[in-house]
C-alpha cells in the first residue's frame, strides 16, 4: 500500500525539498502550508502535473484545532498517516531586550507547540497503526544557543526534548521519533543576512559551504526510511560539520 507523509511547512525551502523527495520516492504526499497559498499551490500542481500524488492542506501548526484537521483531513484522503514531518518554523533575530513577550509566544507558538499539537493529533492515528515515523526539525542553534536567537535557540532545544520524550513514550507502539538539527541552510529563513555575514559564517564551516534545503530533506527521508527502522529519540546534525 503506498505510504502517506505530511510535511507541515512545505510551501517552501527545506519543507518544500523535503515534499518533492517523498513524492519521487512514491509516497502520498500532504503539502502544508499556512499564509503562502501561491507557492504551495504551484508546487502540489507541478508534482500532480508529474504524476505524483499530492495535495494541499492549510493550517496554522500553532493552532490545535487547525494541526487537529490537518491530521483528520489526511487520514480522511489516505486512510494512514506513515510519517509526520514537523518542519513549519519561523525565526526572529534580535537581542533580548528587543524580544518582546508577543514575539516570544509567535516562535515558542509555531517551533514548539506547533511540533506538540501535531505530533499528539498524529499519535493516535499512528498507535492505532502500531507504526509511523515523526521527524522533528529542530536547528544546530537548540543544541548550541546562538547570540541574539534566544527564543529561536530555546524553541528548538525544546523540539530536541520533546523528541526525546516522545521517543520512548512511543517506541512500544511501533513508533519512532528522531530530529534533525540543521546548520545554516539555504533558505528564504536566511534571507535577511548580508552577503558578507554570510561568507564570515561560510569560513567556519568545516565542509565549506552552506547547506541546501535537498541535503536536509535527505536526512528526513533517511530517518523515514526502513533502513532507520532501529533509530529513535536521535537527533542528525546536517550541518557541514559545525556542530561536532
Ligand atoms: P522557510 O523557507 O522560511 O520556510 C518556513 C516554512 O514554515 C514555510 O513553508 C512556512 O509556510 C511554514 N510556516 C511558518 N509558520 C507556520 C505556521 N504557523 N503553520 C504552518 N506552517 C508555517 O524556512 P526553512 O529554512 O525552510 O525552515 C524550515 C525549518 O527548518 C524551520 O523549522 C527552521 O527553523 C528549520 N531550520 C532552518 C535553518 C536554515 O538555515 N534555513 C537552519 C536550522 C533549522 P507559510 O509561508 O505558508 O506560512
Amino acid at each position: 500500500m503506498k505510504k502517506t507523509v505530511i510535511v507541515t511547512g512545505a510551501s517552501k525551502g527545506i519543507g518544500a525539498a523535503t515534499a518533492i523527495l517523498f513524492a519521487q520516492k512514491g509516497y502520498n504526499v500532504v503539502i502544508n502550508y499556512n499564509e503562502s497559498y501561491e507557492s504551495a499551490t504551484l508546487l502540489a500542481r507541478s508534482l500532480s502535473e508529474n504524476g505524483f500524488s499530492v495535495t494541499t492542506q492549510k493550517a496554522n501548526v500553532a493552532n490545535r484545532l487547525e494541526a487537529e484537521l490537518l491530521i483528520k483531513e489526511t487520514l480522511y484522503k489516505f486512510g494512514r498517516i506513515d510519517v509526520l514531518v514537523n518542519n513549519a518554523g519561523v525565526a526572529f533575530e534580535g537581542l533580548i531586550s528587543q524580544t518582546d513577550e508577543v514575539e516570544y509566544d509567535r516562535i515558542m507558538d509555531i517551533n514548539l507547540k506547533g511540533v506538540f499539537n501535531c505530533s499528539k493529533a498524529v499519535t493516535q492515528v499512528m498507535v492505532n497503526q502500531q507504526s509511523g515515523k515523526i521527524i522533528n526539525v529542530s536547528s544546530m542553534w537548540g543544541e548550541t544557543g546562538a547570540s541574539c536567537e534566544v527564543a529561536y535557540s530555546a524553541s528548538k532545544a525544546g523540539v530536541i526534548g520533546l523528541t526525546k520524550a516522545l521517543a520512548k513514550e512511543l517506541a512500544p507502539s511501533g513508533i519512532t521519533v528522531n530530529a534533525v538539527t540543521p546548520g545554516l541552510i539555504e533558505t528564504s529563513m536566511n534571507k535577511n543576512i548580508s552577503v558578507e555575514d554570510l561568507n564570515d559564517f561560510v569560513e567556519s564551516i568545516p565542509l565549506g559551504r552552506m547547506g541546501t534545503a535537498d541535503d536536509v530533506a535527505h536526512a528526513i527521508y533517511f530517518l523515514a526510511s526502513e533502513n532507520a527502522d532501529y533509530i529513535t529519540g536521535q537527533i542528525l546534525g546536517v550541518n557541514g560539520g559545525y556542530v561536532i
